[in-house]
């Protein structure tokens, strides 16, 4: 038996599940042009598509919205929030923004120049994306072991100082803008970051003047880890350690639809109070005011409560021992999983399970349409679909990990829907001689093409 902690909360208000039949899963799959993230949510049973934004708000934090201050300019509202994120995290110049990718967009376009190169541990769609947008070349600096699956190292989100040293040799510390860290690393599985590493490496770079920024989104649950696994951190509250890990950097860009336990917003933290006003200028231009970026006052309301419950270490404890308990059964019964299992996700090895899949037939894509029309649950591709192509060769990128990922959202499945999941993959996974051929493109769109492509089988008309 593995261990299921009992959920520290009660459930106070629901939210129905239809129930579907195979024949309607296969049909509206193929509506959706193979692609679940095209499907509409009432036909997923169990939507493990993202954690982002769709975890259930507590009471405290419902009772918050009913504090917000709608005001246009300098709302109450902002003031509970920018306190929050100041006490938490520890930058002093708090920015918000409609969502972490509105703050990516206003980093990059204050600090990139075309031709400029960014390292970072493992990319994110949305920040390389806006990253290349602006001109500049992303070179992934991540420890090898992070593409090896089986590799179960405690941090596998850790740089590579050897890369990062050989990347600022390469171009100089001219052409680098910032060095752009992610904890938890989320297209390695939500694999955490040492404190230790992601000091060195604010020393390193800033011995030749380069700024780090740091992507909080999951940074919460990277802290877990610390906790659990970095030698003397044992002891601590995953708020020192929250700080600690930000405590090197000069800014972070944080998506608070994770972490944070809100269904949207974000904010940019920053310490320099220079690009400070320089962004805040941008932000006026694409968010909303500086005082709420694309926020209503409720929204702010919600983070801020969001923010202090996320490093509960009970609430922390029971949504990492959730994802343990699904890897875990799908880990006893031969379903290949990336290891160790991460903060936010469970990653089912997409090479190793359809290994007669190839790379250009997309083997992750496959097995996510497989297992909606199986069960009706909605996990998300990531591989050579969410990897897209090389903007200047215009080739397909095919990452060294294709897998499935199964995002469990905060507070809103129950051990009874992990045994669904399981069982679900473990029949997929059992069967999987039956899926014979995968999914070439019907429609790729140009950015961040995984949300809205759409697919077609590559002989016949269904994949198995
Ligand atoms: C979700 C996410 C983002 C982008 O944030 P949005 O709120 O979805 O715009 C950036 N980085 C990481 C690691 C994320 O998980």
């Amino acid at each position: 038996m593995i261990a299921y902690p009992p959920e520290p909360w009660r459930i106070k208000m629901v939210e129905p599940i239809k129930a579907t039949t195979r024949e309607y899963r296969e049909q509206a799959i193929r509506d959706a042009g193979w692609n679940p993230c095209l499907l509409r949510s009432e036909d997923v049973a169990i939507d493990l598509f993202t954690d982002s934004g769709t975890s259930a708000m507590s009471d405290r934090q419902w009772s918050a919205l009913l504090r917000g201050d709608e005001a246009y300019a300098g709302a109450r509202s902002f003031y509970v929030f920018e306190a929050a994120v100041r006490g938490f995290y520890g930058y002093e110049h708090v920015i918000p923004v409609h969502q972490g990718r509105g703050g990516e967009n206003i980093l990059s376009r204050c600090l990139i120049r075309p031709g400029t190169h960014i390292p970072g541990n493992m990319y994110f769609p949305s920040t390389r994306a806006h990253q290349e947008l602006n001109g500049a070349t992303f070179h992934d600096v991540i420890v090898d072991e992070a593409e090896d699956p089986q590799a179960a190292l405690p941090f596998k989100g850790n740089v590579d100082l050897d890369k990062l040293r050989a990347v600022i040799a390469e171009f100089g510390a001219d052409l680098i803008p910032y060095v752009s860290l992610a904890a938890t690393v989320n297209m390695a599985g939500g694999q955490p970051i040492s404190v230790a590493n992601l000091t060195e490496v604010c020393e390193l770079a800033h011995a030749h003047g380069i700024p780090v920024f740091l992507d909080t989104a999951r940074a919460v649950e990277n802290a877990w880890f610390v906790k659990q696994r970095e030698p003397g951190w044992g002891d601590r509250s995953l708020a020192e350690i929250l700080l600690a890990l930000c405590a090197p950097t000069d800014g972070a860009v944080m998506s608070a639809k994770k972490d944070s336990l809100a269904n949207i917003g974000g904010w940019i933290g920053l310490r320099d109070p220079v690009l400070a006003e320089q962004a805040r200028g941008l932000v006026l231009l694409y968010e909303g005011l500086h005082t709420y970026g694309g926020m209503t006052g409720r929204d702010m309301e919600a983070i801020a409560a969001g923010i202090a419950e996320s490093v509960d270490e009970a609430h922390m404890g029971a949504r990492i021992a959730q994802l343990e308990y699904l890897g875990g059964r799908l880990d006893a019964e031969g379903v290949p999983i990336i290891h160790p299992i991460g903060g936010h996700c469970v990653c089912v090895d997409a090479t190793a399970a359809l290994p007669q899949i190839p790379r250009t037939r997309f083997a992750a894509q496959t097995l996510a349409a497989a297992v909606y029309v199986d069960a009706g649950i909605r996990g998300v591709e990531r591989g050579g679909v969410s990897a897209g192509r090389d903007p200047v060769t215009g080739e397909n990128r095919f990452p060294p990990l294709e897998f499935l990922r199964l995002a469990v959202p905060r507070r809103v499945y129950t051990r009874a829907h992990m045994d669904v999941v399981a069982d679900s993959l473990i029949r997929v996974h059992r069967e999987r001689d039956r899926i014979t051929h995968g999914l070439e493109f019907a429609y790729e769109p140009d950015h961040l093409r995984f949300f809205q492509a759409r697919f077609r089988p590559v002989s016949g008309s269904s994949i198995w």
